[in-house]
């Protein structure tokens, strides 16, 4: 049985090797292909599918760092990898897409936060408000843990300043079998499902 801290590692090392069996098929279930396999423009049945996403913050005050090189606190260029997303103190957060929680982080970058898998997808949510104690994700009337399922929508926590962070926002970060995918190229793919018709 798995400590915590070898779970964070699983989940947060990069190079995470192999890839799940079937994975690709599970993506293919869900219409998620186009993204990681093609160019987010290849039209049509997969592009529909991203109406499913959700947007994961209630209230949205604007976007304070993207994905990719960026200076940070340090003054250093160094790689941001997800999206920041600004909300109010405790605003609520939900899950981009229905999935499984496979980890609750407590570190000091991160700070408190949720890591989701939907089939070959992990969506990770950083510098939540609550606490993790006991490996258990409590903030209000949320309570998760690993193994535990969630709806895509549902309400899966608050925006906090847990971690490293000057500011209370939302980290959100997905990847696709091991590999950062910019969430900012995810939200246009759902944006343009939304319109298409
Ligand atoms: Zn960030």
């Amino acid at each position: 049985m798995a400590c915590s801290d070898s779970r964070r590692r699983r989940v947060w090392t990069a190079a995470r090797s192999g890839t799940r069996s079937g994975a690709a098929g599970f993506a293919a279930l869900l219409g998620l292909t186009a993204l990681a396999l093609g160019p987010l423009a290849r039209p049509a049945l997969a592009e529909l599918r991203w109406r499913q996403g959700v947007f994961p913050v209630a209230t949205f005050l604007g976007y304070t760092s993207h994905f990719g090189q960026r200076v940070g606190p340090s003054g250093r260029s160094e790689p941001h990898y997800g999206l920041d997303i600004a909300a109010p103190m405790g605003s609520p957060i939900r899950s981009w897409w229905g999935g499984v929680v496979a980890d609750v982080i407590d570190d000091g970058a991160c700070g408190v936060g949720l890591v989701i898998t939907s089939g070959p997808y992990e969506h990770i949510y950083c510098h939540l408000s609550g606490s993790a104690a006991g490996g258990v994700y409590r903030s209000g009337p949320v309570a998760l843990g690993p193994g535990m399922a969630v709806r895509g929508g549902q309400l899966i926590g608050h925006v906090g300043m847990s971690g490293r962070t000057t500011g209370p926002h939302l980290h959100w970060g997905i990847r696709y079998q091991g590999r950062w995918l910019n969430p900012g190229a995810i939200l246009k793919a759902m944006a343009r499902a939304r319109s298409a018709r």
